[in-house]
């Protein structure tokens, strides 16, 4: 038995790279990441190919290593060139993702001492890091006091725990489900109709309020609805606002909605995943007016932080609910109890061991401070409109509404064609060109082309880019059609 557990030792410990060959590995990492980005401007926003990334399943998992040139080369070939590029300064689609190169960092050191930021007891420093960004955001939306929250993988995720959270709070179980009635708009990310399903909610009588001519919930709607659904005996429990709608950006009137929920007792549930971390502009406060009423509050530092896709949070005002519909115990788990400083996200979302996501929010605000995250939302801003106020010199450009964030919708008028199918050709012309990624939309019965400023390397040359290559592609169709 000794001698078979010196030979697996020996295997086992390949999983243990010496110094140099750590080095040597690292450095080629290091390289092809350096290397990526220096071209980065370069290299398409989108990629159509062929093979899709196919060539990958040529090199199956088997029981012996490859080296670390022919893995770095697997992902370029078959991963980092086909689909979207979402590090690119010309993704303008749906809405952007980041890719600060600190995040990166900040992933690297958490995974090479893997602190355990589920517990207190087993890292106290690791959750204290979390429990104060969860708090720095916190205090943006203007929030005192005792609340808490989670840093989870992304919106999607962070809704769900918000949405479980207010069906406890709200006393809501399975018998009354089919009484409960949720407020919305039909511009609502889909994530929250898929935390309804998740969480049991789906016989919830789902009402959308309508809608003014920017997108936004009309609050004397809501106060009417929720009257009649009392008087017919439902149960209204839910208020769910868009600070920044995934389609337009449109910003929900939350002082208005939140002020109608409380009155009549109900949660207020804010989606601030995309729009949330413009509070940090200047107008922000102004434009996110009665954010702070939320009972609850999504953010996505993986879009307005410019993160690496992998941290959406959430924010909940009454830290005793959020304890009590997450918080188990276990008899293997009774030494992590007692003498907490800090409360647990193991305590106060669904997982158990998880990724450190703190580093990788933490790293970065700390290294460049906060005014580089201010200004280059600021500017996206600014780009926005910049786009827009280019396209209206052009009557044949009919363009949304000034935009309060940086969704912008508009829509090409063609001469002797019908609008719906040449604006189809002309996103799909620009997405086969590559340079520059847009993506479209349904309003109504129109079809649109949006345009999304958030990627963190968009700037105004990009936007100018984006100007040129639609003028080219509409010349090029016009002389098709
Ligand atoms: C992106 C987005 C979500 C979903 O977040 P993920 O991080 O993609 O899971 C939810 N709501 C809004 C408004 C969003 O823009």
């Amino acid at each position: 038995m000794l001698e078979r557990i010196e030979e697996l030792e020996r295997i086992a410990r390949e999983l243990e790279p010496e110094l140099d060959v750590r080095r040597d590995t690292r450095q080629k990492v290091g390289e092809y990441s350096d290397d990526f980005i220096e071209r980065i401007y370069d290299i398409p926003a989108y990629h159509i190919t062929e093979d899709k990334g196919i060539g990958l399943l040529d090199s199956p998992i088997s029981e012996d290593g490859i080296g670390i040139d022919e893995a770095i080369g697997l992902i370029r070939d078959h991963v980092d060139r086909p689909g979207l590029n979402p590090a690119s300064h010309g993704h303008l689609g749906y809405i952007p993702g980041g890719g600060i190169y600190n995040a990166s960092l900040g992933d690297y050191l958490a995974d090479i001492t893997n602190r355990y930021a589920g517990v207190f007891y087993a890292s106290p420093g690791a959750v204290r890091m979390e429990n104060m960004l969860i708090r720095w955001m916190g205090e943006l939306i203007g929030w005192s006091g005792d609340f808490s929250g989670n840093l989870a993988s992304g919106g999607s995720i962070a809704n769900l725990i918000a949405i479980v959270t207010a069906r406890d709070a709200q006393g809501l179980t399975s018998k009354d489900f089919h009484k409960g009635v949720i407020y919305t708009s039909t511009q609502q990310h889909h994530c929250l109709d898929k935390s309804f399903k998740i969480a049991g909610l789906a016989d919830c009588v789902i009402r959308h309020i309508e809608l003014d001519e920017k997108y936004r919930m009309k609050p004397e709607a809501l106060a009417e609805a929720i009257e009649k659904d009392k008087a017919d005996g439902l149960v209204p429990w839910l208020v769910i606002a868009s600070a920044g709608t995934t389609d337009v950006g449109a910003i929900d009137p939350m002082n208005e909605l939140g002020t109608i929920a409380h009155e009549h007792g109900l949660w207020f549930h804010v989606d601030a995943a995309y729009g949330g971390f413009f509070i940090l502009c200047e107008k922000g406060p102004e434009l996110l007016n009665g954010i702070e009423l939320a009972d609850s509050c999504v953010m996505d530092p993986h879009k307005g932080l410019f993160l690496p896709y992998g941290l959406g949070v959430v924010l909940v005002k009454n830290t005793e609910q959020l304890r009590l519909s997450h918080e188990f115990h276990a008899n293997y788990m009774q030494d992590t109890m007692g003498s907490d400083d800090e409360l647990s996200p193991a305590t106060l979302s669904p997982e158990l061991t998880k990724h450190y996501r703190g580093l990788r929010l933490w790293l970065p605000l700390k290294l460049h401070g906060v005014a580089p995250f201010r200004a280059c939302l600021e500017e996206k801003l600014l780009l926005t409109k910049y786009f827009r106020n280019e396209l209206l010199k052009d009557p044949k450009w009919e363009v949304g509404p000034e935009p309060d964030l940086s969704v912008t919708y508009f829509r090409y008028l063609p001469e002797n064609c019908d609008a719906n199918e040449f604006n189809e050709k002309l996103v799909k012309a620009i997405k086969a060109d590559g340079r520059v990624f847009l993506s479209s939309t349904s309003l109504g019965d129109q079809f649109v082309i949006r345009l999304a400023v958030l990627a963190f390397r968009t700037h105004k040359h990009t936007i100018d880019l984006t100007l040129q290559i639609m003028n080219e592609k509409v010349a090029e169709l016009t002389v098709e059609a």
